[in-house]
């Protein structure tokens, strides 16, 4: 059946400790659960969507009902693409919680009703946790091994020193 399905999107940039749990958790309750990686060229990443992608597959090789996938455009596409029609979002604090429901609401209008967003709440170790919070914390040389995967905390350490030197741009990144 089709609801058995799950898309969690998102950019990733770069996956962190609170990602995997959701991806974990959704796996448990989903007979198969598509990782889609917003590949958005508007957006400045400190990784490009293949290397994101890479980065995502080599934590989740245990997890046989997990795939991971890159997509731009629409996530409405996406999800038609692989006949889904639940989103999985991860809930964190309260400042969360208006984007989520603006981006659930657009998509269920866009789809024409069919795609419900269902919300995984952070757990309680990561509900502090970002994407964003971890590229602060490399930039300024800080320890990152508690919030991202042993396997990651040197590619991040990497492009943060060459972002830092001013050596980086997206062609660097296999974009
Ligand atoms: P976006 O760029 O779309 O905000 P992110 O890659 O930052 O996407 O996050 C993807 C999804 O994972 C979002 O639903 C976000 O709320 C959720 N998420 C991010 N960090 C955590 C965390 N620490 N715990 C639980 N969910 C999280």
């Amino acid at each position: 059946m089709e609801d058995k399905k799950a898309v969690y999107a998102g950019s990733f940039d770069p996956i962190t400790k609170g990602h995997i749990d959701i991806m974990k958790r959704s796996a448990q309750i989903f007979e198969k659960v598509i990782v889609g990686v917003l590949d958005n060229k508007n957006k400045k990443n400190w990784f490009s969507a293949d290397e994101r992608l890479e980065m995502i597959k080599i934590l989740l090789k245990d997890l046989k009902n997990v795939e991971v996938q890159t997509f731009d455009g629409l996530l409405v596409t996406f999800m038609e693409k692989n006949n889904a029609k639940i989103l999985i979002r991860g809930l964190r604090a309260v400042s969360d919680y208006e984007y989520e429901l603006q981006m659930a609401l657009t998509n269920s209008s866009l789809s024409g009703n069919k795609i419900e967003t269902i919300f995984l709440t952070a757990s309680r170790e990561n509900l502090y946790l970002s994407s964003s919070i971890v590229k602060e914390i490399a930039i300024n040389e800080g320890d990152i091994k508690e919030f991202v995967y042993e396997n990651h905390i040197n590619i991040i350490k990497e492009r943060a020193r060459l972002i830092k030197g001013g050596n980086f741009n997206e062609k660097n990144s296999n974009c």
